[in-house]
């Protein structure tokens, strides 16, 4: 019985995938004009790389050292993806980073060996927390923001622990902290978690942290620095030796088939066809999520489970650049300032971010800060921005009266809203289930899809610039291997 149900269905699906390529090859005829650069030959079929993300343009870089044909196809008109770093004032010193900032675990971490090659200087990062209350109008001064610190940080180690006994972290978080837990103690808990994640306490599993669900993680938060001048370095590095044939901007993929004799055709926004080899998709989990690419023959009810149950949160900056640095206590003493809500909920931090706003070592600086939104303020930020700007602006004002100024520039970020991200990157939703992850990285279609990116970088440091590098030179090595 079931192996006749597993032919009818062989058959349904032989003849779909006939008359999709008869369509197919009908419209590759109309377009031949169009797109002059679709191969007929099927060993010269690139391999058709979806994004111009880091990982996109890893694959690409792997796929060139190996002399194997490939087109980035970016939806977008720049490369780098959620790796943007902007020069917000126009002058060249004020370089701000809208999506990636930090490298962690820096001495173990491939992308900082790469960008030390060129000699790219980077600058460690410290923490420095002071912590204003908007309830009380005051600070809670340089040791109650350690103690809070350490709180934290104990209170974290209680969160690492695997439990089954609660339906999300804030279940969790509730139980762990004391019964009447101090309000700094429970912000930062929440901002904090909210901010690494994206998703709200009350989304994320109550796992999230624990070392046996995240195992594929490979996180050691031993160090983390920021690259001065941004991951704008990298996106530069990894473009260099690209051509325009390579890479096309502007290219919105809105569908992917893969015919009956294996061959791939992926269609754009404005109905121009490429046809490849295979596909690398190095598009966001959030986009996948949206289902605004449509894959032909669908994902298999495991695939799309996956793509479901995973979370994808909400993560914003609202970036400023000024005059002076009139927050600072120590002119030289860069750090985060948090500014807790009255009642408490989702805000996050704001990181001094001067010593990385030159363009290169040794270039004069603008005295900048980024506001970091997770969750819910996030997804406010993008929808408000000019409102976001107006909220940090009044916050800093009620914080350092008396020297405060305006900023000489502003910018906010849109990732939550953007087509090309809907989201900050994956996290482990009330609904993941352990091995999620494992098959959002699985290649699809008898392997001629596959998957490269944050959120598809098991057994790396997922949600990073690191994992979505490595699983694009993992991706291109698959198939460098097949060939
Ligand atoms: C606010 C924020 C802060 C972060 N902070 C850090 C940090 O401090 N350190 C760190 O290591 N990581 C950080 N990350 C994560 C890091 O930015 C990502 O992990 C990494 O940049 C992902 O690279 P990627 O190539 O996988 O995806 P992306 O960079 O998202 O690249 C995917 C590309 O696909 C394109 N695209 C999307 N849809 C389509 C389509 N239909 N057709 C064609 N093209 C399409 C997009 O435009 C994009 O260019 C942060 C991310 C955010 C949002």
């Amino acid at each position: 019985m079931k192996s006749f149900i597993i032919t009818i269905a062989i058959a349904f699906l032989s003849l779909t995938s006939f008359s999709q390529q008869a369509e197919v090859e009908n419209r590759l005829a109309e377009n031949q004009l169009k797109e002059k650069d679709i191969t007929n030959s099927k060993t010269q079929k690139p391999v058709i790389i979806i994004g111009g993300g880091v990982a996109g343009l890893s694959a690409a870089n792997r796929l060139k050292e190996s002399n194997i044909p490939f087109i980035i196809l970016e939806g977008s008109d720049h490369l780098g993806g959620r790796a943007l770093t902007l020069d917000i004032a126009g002058n060249n010193s004020s370089w701000i980073e809208m999506g990636a900032a930090w490298i962690d675990d820096h001495k173990t971490n491939s992308v900082y060996h790469m960008l030390n090659e060129v000699n790219t200087e980077v600058v460690p990062t410290s923490f420095n927390p002071r912590i204003y209350d908007q309830k009380t109008n005051q600070w809670k001064g340089g040791l109650g923001a350690i103690n809070t610190m350490l709180k934290f940080q104990k209170n974290n180690k209680k969160i690492l622990q695997v439990s089954d006994e609660f339906a999300n972290l804030k279940e969790k978080v509730d139980a762990i902290l004391p019964g009447n837990p101090k309000r700094e103690d429970y912000f930062m808990l929440k901002s904090t978690q909210e901010m690494l994640n994206g998703g709200t306490l009350e989304e994320m599993h109550q796992n999230v942290f624990s070392p046996g669900y995240w195992a594929y993680l490979n996180y050691k938060e031993t160090s983390s620095v920021m690259i001065t001048g941004g991951y704008k370095k990298l996106i530069d590095l990894l473009s260099s030796k690209l051509t325009n044939e390579e890479v096309r901007l502007n290219h919105w993929v809105t569908s992917v088939s893969v015919l009956q004799d294996s061959s791939i055709v992926v269609k754009t926004s404005d109905e121009t066809i490429f046809e490849g080899s295979q596909v690398i998709v190095t598009v966001p989990l959030g986009v996948l999520k949206s289902g605004t690419i449509k894959f032909e023959p669908e994902f298999s009810k495991r695939k799309q489970g996956a793509i479901e149950r995973v979370g994808f949160g909400d993560v914003e900056k609202v970036a400023l650049s000024f005059k002076n640095a009139f927050w600072r206590k120590n002119q030289n003493k860069a750090g985060a300032l948090f500014s807790i809500p009255d009642p408490i909920e989702s805000y996050g931090a704001i990181v001094d971010v001067t010593e990385t706003t030159g363009a290169r070592p040794g270039a004069s600086t603008t005295p900048s800060l980024a506001c970091i939104f997770g969750a819910e303020k996030a997804k406010w930020a993008a929808e408000n921005p000019e409102d976001a700007v107006k909220l940090v602006l009044s916050d800093l004002k009620k914080m350092f009266p008396e020297t405060y100024e305006e900023p000489i520039a502003t910018a906010v970020s849109n990732w939550t809203t953007s087509p090309f991200s809907k989201g900050c990157y994956a996290f482990a939703s009330v609904d993941t289930k352990l091995g999620d992850f494992r098959i959002l990285a699985e290649p699809t279609h008898n392997g001629r899809i596959l998957f490269a990116g944050d959120a598809y970088a098991v057994d790396t440091y997922m949600g990073s610039v690191e994992g979505a590098f490595i699983s694009g030179e993992r991706a291109a090595n698959v198939i460098i291997q097949k060939r």
